[in-house]
């Protein structure tokens, strides 16, 4: 099949004006200008017409199972009185509940342009019914946490593996996450980075998002601090360093970890995740509804961190007026764009494209339209200039007018 388009956007290479975009099976074979490539390519053309042919979307980090708390929880006055009102409204969802709304953002992530997400599964039972009932490429990160002396944590590790063991998939697989420093015992960690190496997995863990957080790993004292004490976690690992540097202590550092949020840098910190290749996803809604410090990009990059985007869960994005939010990469890009003035749209791009992939370990993959990539494809209206392409994507709301997952239409140009 051959995808012709006003413009291609293949992001790993500079956009293509009248150009083309030539598929075999689930495979992209060739990217270029439709003039060079109607001579040699043949099979069936399909004319997107006015539109920007770019890769799908990868969102970095998402809770899939939390959508239908969209508008549920008004942004709290610190992150600290934010995790009871959490865990209230989960422990108040049954199994339906929770498959329906994971369902759902799968959805709205589809009809968006997403067409890879890293899934936090706080409910491993979903799976693999939901993976079979959306075409979206899911990579699922097992949720673990404890802090109670009576919850070991090999125990805890051991359930999540057996999950992953059981969950042989041809789109969509499952790797391991411990929540957060704060929510997980040291060793539960350790024992973590010990088998993600072992068994080549991606770790993904929530890291210094909240100025509580970062104050009880610095400092041992604070709102985190208190709470958790009087809700049984030891906190014997606090007052030793920053929470990148608890992640450093227990041997978590690695190309094969993604940390998400990462607000909050104690002196050396950006060069030690830099250093050893870590991931760092920023989640800019999310962000603006906890109100936390502006992100540190730049301090972030200068350190050759590898930079993504995700759009967190709807239970930490805010109302746009009486309306309840919805789970869009585009509108994630916006808000980021609003927030640092400094950003280039390409760069912003690249967050959701080809930096995602590389940090889910599908780099050449995904996230970019080139020879041998998965056919993996979004199409968005414009009739604009060449030179405005990353301008236009960055302005596009609504639905993405076609998407392409593994070769097949997930929606259909026209449909
Ligand atoms: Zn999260």
């Amino acid at each position: 099949m051959i995808l012709r388009a006003r413009t291609i956007l293949p992001v790993s290479q500079p956009p293509i004006e009248n150009g083309a975009v030539v598929l075999s099976g689930n495979r992209i074979r060739a990217v270029g200008s439709w003039p060079d490539l109607k001579l040699a390519a043949h099979g069936k053309i399909v004319d997107l017409g006015e539109v920007i042919l770019l890769p799908g979307l990868i969102n970095a980090h998402c809770h899939l199972d939390y959508t239908d708390m969209a508008g549920a929880l008004p942004p709290p006055k610190t992150f600290t009185d934010w995790i009871p009102l959490i865990t209230a409204a989960k422990a108040a969802w049954s199994y339906s509940e929770y498959a329906h709304s994971w369902l759902h953002g799968a959805h709205m992530l589809l009809k968006t342009g997403t067409t890879t997400v890293a899934d936090i599964e706080a409910m491993p039972d979903l799976l693999p019914e939901v993976w079979d009932a959306t075409p979206l490429r899911v990579i699922s990160f097992l949720e673990m946490t404890g802090i109670r002396a009576r919850r070991d944590p090999k125990e805890i590790l051991r359930e999540a593996v057996v999950n992953i063991d059981s969950l042989p998939h041809a789109r969509c697989c499952a790797a391991l996450s411990p929540h957060a420093p704060y929510s997980t015992r040291p060793e539960l960690l350790r024992l973590t980075a010990g088998l993600a190496r072992k068994r080549n997995l991606r770790i993904c863990t929530h890291l210094a998002e909240s100025a509580e957080e970062f104050e009880m790993f610095m400092h041992a004292r604070g709102k985190m601090f208190d709470w958790l004490k009087r809700n049984e976690r030891d906190n014997t690992d606090c007052g030793l360093g920053s929470p990148v540097r608890h992640l450093a202590r227990h041997q978590m550092l690695g190309k094969n970890l993604i940390a998400v949020h990462v607000n909050l840098l104690a002196h050396g910190d950006a060069r030690l995740l830099g250093q050893h290749g870590v991931h760092v996803v920023h989640c800019p809604r999310s962000h603006a509804y906890f109100h936390h410090p502006p992100f540190l990009r730049k301090r972030l990059t200068n350190a050759g961190v590898n930079l993504c985007l995700g759009t967190d869960s709807l239970a930490t994005t805010r109302k746009i007026g009486r309306q309840n939010p919805g789970l869009n990469m585009f509108d994630e890009m916006r808000q980021f764009a609003d927030s640092d003035k400094t950003v280039s749209p390409a760069e912003i791009i690249q967050m959701a494209t080809v930096n995602g992939a590389r940090a889910l370990g599908l780099a050449g993959r995904a996230g970019e339209l080139a020879r041998n990539a998965a056919a993996d494809l979004i199409a968005i209206p414009s009739g604009g200039k060449i030179a405005d392409a990353q301008e236009a994507v960055l302005a596009h709301v609504g639905n993405v007018s076609a998407s392409m997952i593994d070769g097949r239409w997930a929606m259909p140009p026209g449909g």
